[in-house]
């Protein structure tokens, strides 16, 4: 049994890799601004805080941790990273959040630790062509990341592997290309493009119309969270650092993402396409890497992930209208 430490344990991905840690009967500690939303947390003990306060970080590394998982970031959907209006706010919070940690757990002597990348730090040029797009780990560089979102992603990588370099720390870095499930957000602004669509399509009448920002022609790939907290997993018991892909290879555009979710409903609905903010033209996971050194790839199954969510957010939608919120 080890001791871990889950930063962002009440967040999507967090809470769910805090359950896959319990059920491999590991110790654990959550810390977040707060709960998880949509079931009760798994975690041992949880401390609600803020990580951008460096006092809070040196109070909660009360002990000697095995592994700590950080994934506590300023984060949403295009909605969120890509209007321009939270800029500022997710450079500041999320770089200090990592700029707070590395330095108490070197002094405590902590060293095993997983970071959430992303897949936005891969240069905008790259990811012109919808049919085509790099997203090599080693394409990273030049940069041109197409956010602040992902420059601070960047920024910190390199912080991690300046820290491994300097002062013995063993990170583990991910770049995590769209992960979904039940239990994201699926509505207020943060989510994504997965639970956005399945919300839009929950709440739409028969006959009705849901909208998609852009042209719809775009292309994304999409994990399932059991594989992202797979991948987590044997990057973590790996000696490989990263920065690595986490991600699907199986690419569709975001009308072919809505047209599946319209199917699975059941419901006759047609698309209307809006203006909106919509990242980059392409992207896809960049598998090669992760099989060369983890011996594994996430099996891309989007249509099985699709049918969980959408089952789940459609709950969520009737729920959510029995009580008027
Ligand atoms: P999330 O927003 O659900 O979880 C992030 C959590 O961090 C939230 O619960 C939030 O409250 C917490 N947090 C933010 N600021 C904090 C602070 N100052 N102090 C304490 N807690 C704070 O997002 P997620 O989808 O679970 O993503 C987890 C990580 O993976 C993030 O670092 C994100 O950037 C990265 N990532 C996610 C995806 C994806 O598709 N979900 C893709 C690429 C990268």
């Amino acid at each position: 049994m080890k001791k871990i430490l889950v930063l962002g344990a009440g967040g999507f991905i967090g809470s769910h890799l805090v359950q896959f840690l319990r059920k491999q009967n590991h110790w654990v500690k959550g810390v977040d601004l707060k709960y998880p939303e949509f079931s009760e947390t798994r975690a041992n003990a949880f401390t609600i805080g803020d990580l951008r306060d460096p006092y809070f970080v040196r109070y909660i590394l009360d002990q000697p941790f095995d592994e700590v998982y950080q994934l506590a970031a300023d984060m949403g959907g295009a909605g969120y990273i890509f209007s321009g209006e939270h800029d500022a706010d997710v450079m500041h919070n999320s770089a200090l959040i990592n700029l707070n940690l590395l330095p108490e757990l070197l002094r405590q002597g902590i060293k095993k630790v997983f970071y959430s990348s992303s897949a936005c730090i891969y240069p905008e040029f790259n990811q012109l062509d919808p049919d085509n797009p790099n997203c090599a780990e080693a394409s990273a560089y030049p940069a041109q990341p197409d956010s602040e979102y992902g420059w601070e992603k960047l920024f910190s990588e390199r912080f991690y592997l300046a820290c491994m370099r300097n002062h013995g720390l063993e990170p583990r870095i991910a770049r995590f290309h769209n992960i979904f499930g039940v239990e994201g957000t699926w509505r207020g602004g943060r989510e994504k493009a997965p639970a956005a669509i399945c919300r839009k399509v929950a709440e739409a009448e028969a006959g009705g119309t849901i909208e998609i920002w852009g042209d719809g022609n775009q292309t994304r790939s999409f994990l399932y969270i059991d594989e992202c907290i797979e991948g987590v997993a044997r990057l973590m018991q790996s000696g490989f650092t990263g920065p690595v892909n986490i991600g699907s290879a199986e690419m569709v555009t975001i009308n072919q993402l809505a047209e599946q979710i319209i199917r699975i409903s059941g419901k006759k609905l047609s698309i209307k396409h809006i203006p909106g903010p919509t990242g980059v033209r392409g992207r896809n996971s960049d598998n090669r890497l992760i099989q060369e050194k983890l011996h594994w790839t996430p099996s891309g199954r989007l249509g099985i992930g699709l049918e969980k969510t959408y089952r789940w957010v459609n709950e969520q939608v009737l729920a959510a209208s029995l009580v008027g919120i």
